[in-house]
């Protein structure tokens, strides 16, 4: 084991740089090294479907600390090298480079990856996935000029950001879900529904309850996709977003309990007392939900990291937050407090006005508020939580009604 107190960070996405700031200002003075297997410094994703991929935001914008923060800080930055190996009882980890990092505690936020297309043509030129700036880069450069027929696998977040813009860019735009309608499980058919009717205004082609099939290529390029329904659609380029999985290698290699994803207790402790895990792959007992939920969002990182940071220096953590979510699709933009997919809940609710886009609507189960989302309408996450922390029952009419304050609805 270390003699002096090394923290070692794995993972240099939002997570992970947000633990390293959080242990030094919170008055840790040993070294702290994070490693991570981009060259680049840590950096936002949700840019990467969004203002960075339309070119409205530069690269910048998306970094996690200005260059020159680390350095600053003592944090040793140890980029473009991944972790291959994790000993517990030694508390070291092996780096690719042959190097191997002692650790007094140790923080996973090695993030996640995208799900692969399993279907004949899969790996053709021309078929993307979007996760690192790098991707975001690639995809910018061939939609930016527009004209191009574009096939997105997948109506989640990621495949319909992606879809609105390669529209905004002067695409032609077609979508292939297998659920009957845009993000069925994260939000279930009504207000799926919502997002579909937007991309057909928005004149994409959403077909729905359909897979693919395969793709095929000529001269080993994509140039159509076919559904599980026998319809081929040309295709000048395929974007794929049909999730992603966590990166739990090291941990499983390591004999960490793992499920998908890094199980955690509510203090982001694994079940090795000396690591820790946050963000995108850690799986932790919520006490606020009762249950152990792994969220895949940009607020769970920026949250995670700084808890588990707590965690790592030994303070008292209780970690149990709302899910939280955002996104922005042409005109749409929305943030989603909860977790209610289908059999989640039994009624939705809502305040405002749904042709206009300007709507909060509301997942009840068992007349209490179980999720939450404001779409148009800004300022009133905080008060959506409260509802659904409070576990208050309320009363139907009342939610929907825009004069009645959120604290008078039960
Ligand atoms: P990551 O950001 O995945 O970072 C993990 C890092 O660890 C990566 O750099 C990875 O390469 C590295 N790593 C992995 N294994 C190793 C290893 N063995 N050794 C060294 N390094 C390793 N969320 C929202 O709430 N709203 C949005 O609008 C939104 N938009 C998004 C758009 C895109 C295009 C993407 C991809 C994601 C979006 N998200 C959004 C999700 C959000 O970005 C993620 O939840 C967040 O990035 C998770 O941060 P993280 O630090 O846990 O993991």
């Amino acid at each position: 084991m270390a003699s002096e107190p090394v923290y070692v960070i794995v993972g240099g996405g939002l997570a992970g740089a947000k633990a390293a700031q959080t242990l030094r200002e919170e008055g840790f003075a040993g070294r702290i090294v994070l490693v991570s297997q981009e060259h680049e410094r840590p950096y936002e994703r949700p840019p990467l479907s969004k203002g960075f991929l339309l070119g409205d935001e530069p690269a910048a914008k998306a970094y996690v600390h200005e260059n020159g923060w680390y350095e600053t800080h003592g944090v040793e930055l140890r980029l473009g090298v991944a972790a291959t190996g994790l000993d517990l009882a030694a508390h070291e980890v092996a780096l690719a480079d042959g190097s191997v990092l002692p650790y007094r505690r140790l923080l996973l936020a090695t993030g996640a990856y995208p799900r692969r297309l399993d279907v004949p043509g899969a790996d053709l030129e021309g078929v993307r996935y979007l996760r690192t700036m790098g991707d975001s880069c690639a995809l910018r450069d061939d939609l930016a000029g527009g004209g191009k027929r574009v096939v997105v696998v997948g109506a989640g977040w990621i495949g319909l950001e992606t879809a609105a813009a390669a529209r905004t860019y002067g695409n032609d735009v077609t979508i292939i879900e297998p659920e009957p309608t845009p993000l069925y499980r994260p939000l279930g058919p009504e207000l799926g529904a919502v997002f579909g009717d937007l991309h057909r205004r928005h004149g994409v082609d959403l077909r729905t309850s359909t897979g693919v099939a395969r793709i095929t290529g000529s001269g080993g390029r994509v140039h159509a996709v076919t559904t599980d329904g026998g319809a081929e659609i040309p295709a000048d380029l395929v974007v794929v977003g049909v999730g992603v999985r966590p990166a739990t290698g090291l941990a499983e290699s390591a004999g960490l309990t793992v499920a998908d994803g890094v199980v955690t207790d509510r203090s982001l402790r694994t079940s090795d007392r000396d690591v820790f895990a946050a963000g995108d792959v850690a799986a932790s007992d919520n006490p606020l939900l009762r249950r152990r939920i792994r969220v895949e969002h940009w607020a769970n990182a920026l949250h995670g990291g700084p808890a588990a940071a707590q965690a790592m220096l030994g303070r008292d953590v209780v970690y149990a937050p709302v899910p939280y979510f955002f996104t922005d699709q042409y005109d749409l933009g929305m943030e989603y407090s909860g977790a209610a997919g289908p059999g989640g809940y039994d009624d939705v609710v809502y305040r405002g006005s749904v042709d206009d886009l300007e709507f909060v609507a509301f997942w009840l189960a068992e007349g209490r508020v179980v999720a939450g989302m404001n779409v148009n309408v800004w300022d009133v996450t905080p008060a959506v939580q409260h509802l659904i922390r409070s576990r208050t029952v309320v009363d139907r009419d009342r939610l929907a009604d825009p004069r009645v304050p959120f604290g008078e609805v039960s």
